[in-house]
């Protein structure tokens, strides 16, 4: 049997939601499970922001996870990072607030449908991990 497909950040949109429905029942299947990981903004904010990137060799860091051993400087080769356009806190925040508006009309369009299952994503990766696969036993 062919595994079932598994999509990432996919439908984005109800249009989208409604042409992959539309496909699936084409070739006799349909949506078992769509799950949100939830997690709450102002992490999402701290993860996507503490991006710098060299202007130089393109090496990146992560002012939690991978800073530079100098604040505003590259380990390699010592010139000045940047933050790009799309790691800036306004450009992130205006993607929060308009992925947030899409989300909210995904949930109802799955959630009528019975199959919109919400995750608690600030745990751990391992329990994140094992909630998803207890909600797609159910
Ligand atoms: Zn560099």
């Amino acid at each position: 049997m062919a595994a079932a497909p598994f999509f990432i950040g996919f439908p984005r949109n109800i249009i989208q939601a409604d042409a992959l429905e539309i496909h699936l029942k084409s070739e006799g299947r349909g949506i078992d499970n769509v799950v949100y990981i939830d997690v709450d903004h102002h992490i999402l904010i701290e993860r996507l922001t503490g991006r710098w990137v060299c202007a130089s060799c393109g090496e990146t860091f992560h002012l939690i996870s991978n800073p530079p051993k100098i604040i505003d400087r590259c380990d390699s080769c010592n010139e000045a990072l940047i933050q790009r356009e799309d790691d800036r806190e306004e450009t992130v925040k205006e993607r929060l607030r308009v992925n947030d508006e899409l989300t909210k009309q995904l949930e109802i369009y799955y959630g009528e449908r019975g199959n919109f299952k919400k995750i608690n994503g600030l745990k751990n990766i391992n329990d994140v991990a094992k909630d998803i696969l207890s909600v797609l036993k159910k």
